[in-house]
């Protein structure tokens, strides 16, 4: 009998397997495939990480916490898994990127510094922003690595725990003190159970009638012309750049030597997929569309085309996540719907569930993400 079983142990199960095991619950962790993997949406290299945050300034509190949990997972397993290399959002002034990350960066008295388009190319001599374009930059911007992470959570949480890879969870009952969980393999009972689901949220969790969209979308690497010193993370920024029309797309700095390209992607604009449908294969047409996107806001980036790669956005109507106890079934704890900008939250998000999950209660504000809100 476990304390509490974590079921999908990708970006959030891996480090709420950490958190409960670290405060002495007894926890066994099952994951589908195995660790660190590529086919859900924690892989890839990079994840942006920034604080004055467009989407909503609800969120910014949970960043901050974040920030010290992403320092002390490094701290607690010598890996290197966040770079601060400053961050810059761009657009029109009045575009969701450029004045939600003021708002948030204001409300919450976050350091930033508004940049006009002049400024903005003397600063990132590679970054060539319209005349009416603007930036917000934030030096606490960066990002963190994905895979790192996930092993680093589940390194800690082996100490602790017991992990099991290639056994997914078919279905979960309740009990009379707790939940059995059927798998592949076996059957398990725990006081609590806790479902990090990933892509796979419409299947594993219809009942909490959240319409989500499961979307694929693709990262591209770019050798740059002229070659990636330029491109180097310690002079280049992360940035997120929205166009006239609201298209955003995001990238990253190089970090992987000089084979490795620098990264880029659409924000958003992914064709509905589901885990068992999803294209791999990334056609030239997408990668065409990609550098000719490209060419007029970063000229030099999309030199040679290095290689590509596609991951899942599990996304809700209003694009906030879905963290909770689950309205239907008193045991267990959720954490689904991260809508394309979750791993920021990673190491926050595996405190709150092992909140949720021992307390039924956190002290984080979570109202935003509850799955009983109205999708209208
Ligand atoms: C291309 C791309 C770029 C992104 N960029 C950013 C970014 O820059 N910044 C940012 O903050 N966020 C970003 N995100 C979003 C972020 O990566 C995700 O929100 C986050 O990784 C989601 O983590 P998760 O744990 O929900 O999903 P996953 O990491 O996919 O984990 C779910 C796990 O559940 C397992 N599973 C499923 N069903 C079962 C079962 N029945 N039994 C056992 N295990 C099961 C799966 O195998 C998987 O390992 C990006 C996402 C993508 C795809």
């Amino acid at each position: 009998m476990y304390d509490v079983i974590v079921v999908g142990l990708g970006g959030m199960g891996s480090a709420a397997a950490h958190h409960l095991a670290d405060r002495g619950a007894r926890v066994l962790g099952l994951e589908r495939f195995g660790p660190a993997h590529n086919k859900g949406s924690s892989h890839g290299g990079s994840r942006i990480v920034r604080q004055s945050y467009f989407e909503d300034p609800a969120y910014v509190p949970l960043l901050l916490r974040a920030y010290e949990l992403w320092e002390k997972l490094e701290r607690d397993t010598g890996r290197e898994i966040l770079s601060l290399t400053g961050g810059v959002m761009v657009g029109p002034p009045t575009s969701k990127t450029v004045a939600g990350s003021r708002l948030s960066a204001e409300k919450w008295d976050l350091p930033h510094e508004m940049l006009d388009a002049t400024e903005v190319r003397k600063r990132f001599p590679t970054l060539n922003p319209l005349p009416d374009e603007v930036a917000l930059f934030e030096e606490r911007a960066g990002f963190v690595r994905p895979e790192e992470t996930v092993t680093a959570h589940l390194q800690l949480a082996a100490a602790k725990a017991d992990i099991r890879f290639e056994e997914p969870m078919l279905h979960y009952e309740s009990t009379s003190d707790g939940v059995r969980v059927i798998t592949a393999k076996g059957t398990y009972e725990a006081g609590e159970l806790v479902i990090c689901p990933g892509a796979w949220a419409p299947e594993l969790l219809a009942d909490l009638n959240v319409p989500f969209a499961i979307e694929r979308q693709i990262q591209f690497w770019f050798e740059p012309t002229g070659g990636v010193e330029r491109f180097d993370q310690s002079h280049h920024p992360i940035y997120i750049w929205e166009d006239a029309a609201g298209v955003q797309v995001y990238g990253f700095p190089a970090h992987d030597g000089p084979s490795g390209g620098a990264k880029v992607a659409f924000f958003r604009k992914g064709v509905l997929c589901t885990p068992e449908t999803i294209e791999r294969t990334v056609h030239q047409h997408e990668i065409d569309a990609m550098a000719g996107h490209m060419e007029k806001c970063i000229p030099a980036l999309p030199g040679r085309f290095l290689r590509a790669a596609t991951c899942m956005y599990t996304t809700t109507p209003d694009e906030h996540f879905v963290i909770a106890r689950h309205p239907e079934h008193e045991r267990v704890t959720v954490a689904c719907g991260f809508s394309g900008h979750g791993f920021k939250f990673v190491p926050v998000v595996g405190e709150i569930l092992a909140d949720l999950a021992l307390t039924g209660r956190t002290e984080h504000p979570i109202a935003l993400f509850d799955p009983r809100r109205s999708f209208a």
